[in-house]
């Protein structure tokens, strides 16, 4: 069972482009931007807030919860339309990622020698 199945979203997100004629403009280095510009978007939101106002604002403020939700998806999006450009399997490669971080980040207790 895959951990992260974004077949149907990346079939969305072709067609998308498609009908709109940016295929030439899906180009590794321009989606590698978009999504580190929506990171910064995603940043922006609570980039003065401490730690508790931001965590007040994002479940009390319905327009803050929905600015986070915004970029949030506008990441995701183009997270997914870059590793389809890439030809990146994201469920084989999230799968590959963890593994590699259960090795590298122990359990406590786990460690070899304790
Ligand atoms: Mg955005």
């Amino acid at each position: 069972m895959p951990l992260l199945d974004v077949r149907e979203l990346q079939f969305v997100l072709q067609r998308f482009a498609a009908d709109r004629n940016w295929e030439p403009l899906h180009t590794i280095k321009n989606l590698s931007m978009a999504l580190a510009g929506e990171a910064g978007e995603l940043v922006a939101i609570a980039q003065w807030m401490t730690d508790d106002e931001a965590g007040k604002a994002i479940s009390a403020d319905t327009d803050v919860r929905r600015q986070m939700s915004d970029e949030l998806a506008d990441g995701l999006i183009y997270l997914v339309r870059l590793a389809d450009v890439c030809a990146v399997d994201l469920d084989r490669a999230v799968a590959d990622k963890m593994q590699r971080n259960a090795l590298k980040y122990p359990e406590p207790g786990n460690t070899p020698g304790h």
